[in-house]
């Protein structure tokens, strides 16, 4: 019964800490330590916006800074949700599905870093998110004049780190939806499914269809060196070949990635973030994705979204 409970449902009541449905014991486990962390990180570091940039009166609602805003909560929900998975037990075999076993521990650390306070990234309770998230502002001006790429999602410009540092949503990034409640829409009113991703949406395997514009902040957030670059001593990029052409992007590309690669790949943390979120609150185990099916996102000109 619970899994046919949509995910709007159930990430409405992790997120508001109301566990009052009817839940086994094992799901409420599953559930109870993420919703302590959400308490947690109410009071936090978070990127910055722009009246100018994201009106917050333009219509209608929810507008795209209440997306961005429930963004930001979604990608801080992503990074707890991983971390917890790696601590898992029971869950291992979903992070060496992305990552060597050997890089266990600082693929956390980087996870920790974003959504808690890095002087003491292995302290989860702490009022998390990164003091660095706070030197990036979220804008949709094309400052690089990038967006014209049709595949191209959003792209951080840090050349002027820490003073100037743009997180440029493209507008196809706005297409995407989230998990957590948004601000102007009823998770359980008309027109929800426009906003919300549900266990019902996602489907069986591991795909664009958890691209959640939460999850493209989290993959955006993983390039910023002043908060990252110091886990592994280098830069978490988007790998590329020998000729230059992607390697790193997408669902089906993440998993085919060398795995001595994949630390420092912004889009295997994107993708397993999102496919530990989504095991724990659909209680359900993902397949693999499939080339050709699962990579070929409509918002991205039928290819993986790159950023
Ligand atoms: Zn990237």
């Amino acid at each position: 019964m619970y899994s046919k409970l949509s995910s709007v449902l159930v990430a409405t009541i992790f997120v508001s800490n109301v566990l009052s449905s009817p839940i086994t014991k094992d799901s409420i486990t599953a559930l109870s330590l993420p919703s302590s962390f959400s308490r947690h990180i109410r009071v936090r570091a978070e990127p910055n916006t722009g009246d100018e940039d994201l009106n917050p009166d333009e219509e209608p609602h929810p507008n795209k800074l209440e997306k961005v805003e429930r963004a930001f909560n979604d990608a801080f929900e992503l990074a707890g949700y991983a971390t917890t998975v790696i601590d898992d037990p029971n869950r291992q075999n979903i992070f060496t599905k992305y990552f060597n076993e050997e890089d266990r521990a600082n693929v956390r650390k980087v996870f920790a870093t974003i959504w808690t306070q890095p002087s003491d990234p292995d302290a989860p309770a702490a009022d998390g998110g990164s003091p660095f998230l706070g030197e990036i502002m979220v804008q949709q001006a094309d400052s690089r004049n990038l967006c014209g790429d049709p595949r191209l999602i959003a792209y951080l410009d840090q050349n002027n780190a820490p003073n100037d540092v743009a997180l440029v949503l493209c507008s196809r990034a706005f297409n995407k939806k989230g998990v957590t409640t948004i601000q102007g829409q009823d998770p359980q009113g008309p027109g929800a499914e426009n906003h919300y991703l549900t266990c019902d949406s996602i489907g069986d395997n591991v795909s664009f269809r958890m691209n959640s514009l939460g999850m493209t902040l989290l993959h955006e957030y993983t390039h910023y060196n002043r908060m990252t670059q110091s886990i592994f001593n280098a830069p978490i990029i988007d790998q590329e070949d020998a000729s230059g052409n992607p390697i790193g992007y997408g669902p089906v590309q993440v998993r085919t990635l060398d795995k001595a690669l994949a630390k420092l790949n912004a889009d295997s943390y994107a993708y397993f973030a999102s496919e530990a979120l989504w095991t724990v609150l659909c209680q359900k185990d993902y397949g693999d994705p499939v080339a050709g099916q699962d990579d070929n996102d409509p918002d991205c000109n039928n290819t993986s979204c790159s950023g």
